[in-house]
Parts: structure tokens; C-alpha cells; sequence
């Protein structure tokens, strides 16, 4: 038998602030922006928008100002892309729909690739 364990539930209560806030974020920017990644101009849709994610323009997952400028829509390779330096796992969110993404994995990575190349100024 285990006593709760005070740190434990705090630790539990910050996950769930941290998620909600999460997820107002994402509703918000979602709201805010058009459903284009801002990177290779895919365009998204109510059945793959899970794929779309929020990155933080300074990296800080903790400036969310509300008028959205520290927010970029981005979809999952371009945000890849953007972080393949950093080792940031911010944008595991919507994730959950594993057999979509496994799909979508095939989607054409050179051809985000070319326009990040060709959007590069
Ligand atoms: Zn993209
Ligand atoms: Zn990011």
C-alpha cells in the first residue's frame, strides 16, 4: 500500500495545467492562422489537421502572448525540421492517431523537402 505522495501530486497537477494549456494554444493558433504549414504550404483539412502543429517562434513553450506571434503553424516534417537541432519535443501533440501518421509518413517527404529549399530566402 502506497501513501499518495505529495510530490507525486504535484507533479500530476502540473501535467494537467501544462496539457490544458497545451491545448488552448493549439485551439487558439488554429483558430488564428489558416490550416497552411508555414514552411512547405501544405494545406490541411478537419481529417488530417492533427498533423498540423504549433511551434513556439522562440522556442520558449512558455510565451504564448495573445495575439499569436510567438506562434507558427507547421506540419509535422517541416516542425521536425525546425527542431532536428534542438532535440525539442513539443510537437508530440494529436499524435495519438498512430495509424494516420503511419500512413502520412509516406506522404511525399522530398517534396516538403524541395519547397523548404525553395522557401529558403
Ligand atoms: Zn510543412
Ligand atoms: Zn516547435
Amino acid at each position: 500500500m502506497k501513501k499518495p505522495n505529495k510530490l507525486d501530486a504535484l507533479v500530476a497537477e502540473s501535467h494537467r495545467n501544462r496539457d490544458k494549456r497545451e491545448l488552448g494554444y493549439r485551439e487558439k493558433s488554429l483558430k488564428m492562422y489558416p490550416w497552411v504549414c508555414g514552411r512547405c504550404s501544405r494545406e490541411f483539412t478537419r481529417e488530417n489537421v492533427h498533423e498540423l502543429t504549433v511551434h513556439h517562434r522562440d522556442h520558449n513553450h512558455d510565451n504564448n502572448p495573445a495575439d499569436g506571434s510567438n506562434w507558427e503553424l507547421l506540419c509535422l516534417y517541416c516542425h521536425d525540421n525546425e527542431h532536428s537541432r534542438l532535440l525539442d519535443a513539443e510537437y508530440t501533440q494529436g499524435s495519438s492517431d498512430n495509424d494516420k501518421s503511419n500512413s502520412q509518413a509516406t506522404h511525399k517527404p522530398f517534396g516538403a523537402l524541395e519547397s523548404l529549399l525553395k522557401n529558403k530566402k
